[in-house]
């Protein structure tokens, strides 16, 4: 195992250096009216040989390692610089959401590195939204609040990723600065039939809304979820339902 893993982590290694990671984008609809509101960033690692690996197979040993800080750093800037492309040739792409792992935010410069790279990459904050999973922010709360505080002051908005699955602490969530709830697609995926998941999702969007937050539904394939989870409120759907990931 550890053989295995040394050998791993030199092949990411090199793939970060060799350019390897590719980033799609699979967008983010307002289901009440069918437009694009945005457009979440996924990483896959664009292997020589065995071809295109998914961020399952590399992520947790990728944060494992501390590689994540310097692989979310590659994805940001390429996502970042695309964004601002789309809106130089006219698109309307909608806000650009992306995965921040919570290593990352223990890195005592992310925040001015992120200012940086907004900077270079010519994307205002109203452009962006970056996504924590719940897991990850209950690990150690009050650094969470800490840091997640100094994004939200640089006007960038967050949402909690896979909501419901980490053992969230209400008086936790009312303290963290956050602007979108995200409704992990284990609940979404046997709706509308399975009763406890149809339970659970309307809790959620009760829960966001009286709370000011928005809702997003993730994993949506059907369009019976769709319109279930719209008839209760909850209007921003990402999943394949409306498109996989794709490349730029
Ligand atoms: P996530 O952020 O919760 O992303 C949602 C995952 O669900 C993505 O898997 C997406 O491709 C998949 N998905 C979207 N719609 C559907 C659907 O309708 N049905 C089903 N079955 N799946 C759907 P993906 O791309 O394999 O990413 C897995 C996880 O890896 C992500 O979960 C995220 O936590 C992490 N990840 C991906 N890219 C990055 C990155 O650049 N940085 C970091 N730190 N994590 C990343
Ligand atoms: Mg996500
Ligand atoms: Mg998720």
């Amino acid at each position: 195992l550890a053989f295995e893993r040394v050998v791993m982590e030199t092949s990411l290694r090199a793939a970060l250096k060799n350019e390897e990671f590719v980033v799609y984008y699979q967008v983010q609809v307002n289901g009440a009216t069918d437009t694009i509101i945005g457009m979440e960033a996924l990483v896959r690692w664009q292997h020589p040989t065995i071809g295109l690996v998914s961020p399952d197979k590399f992520i947790p040993l990728a944060e494992a390692t501390g590689l994540i800080i310097e692989l979310d750093r590659y994805v940001m800037k390429t996502a970042m610089t695309q964004i601002s492309q789309w809106y130089q040739q006219g698109f309307s792409p909608g806000v650009l959401t992306m995965n921040l792992a919570i290593k990352q935010l223990e890195k005592e410069d992310f925040v001015s590195m992120f200012r940086e790279l907004m900077n270079e990459t010519n994307c205002t904050p109203e452009r962006i939204e970056l996504e924590v999973t719940e897991g990850q922010i209950m690990t150690h709360p009050e650094e969470a609040i800490v840091k997640l505080k100094e994004i939200s002051d640089l006007g960038v908005e967050l949402a909690v990723d896979d909501f419901g699955t980490g053992y969230s602490s209400l008086a936790y969530l009312k303290r963290l600065p956050i602007n979108k709830l995200k409704i992990d697609q284990a609940f979404v995926r046997d709706l509308p039939e399975d009763e406890e998941d149809a339970g659970i999702t309307k809790a959620v969007i009760a829960l966001s809304k009286s709370l000011n937050l928005k809702v997003i539904a993730e994993g949506v394939e059907t369009k019976e979820q769709r319109d279930f989870l719209i008839e209760n409120g909850c209007d921003i759907i990402q999943g394949y339902y409306y498109s996989k990931p794709v490349p730029a």
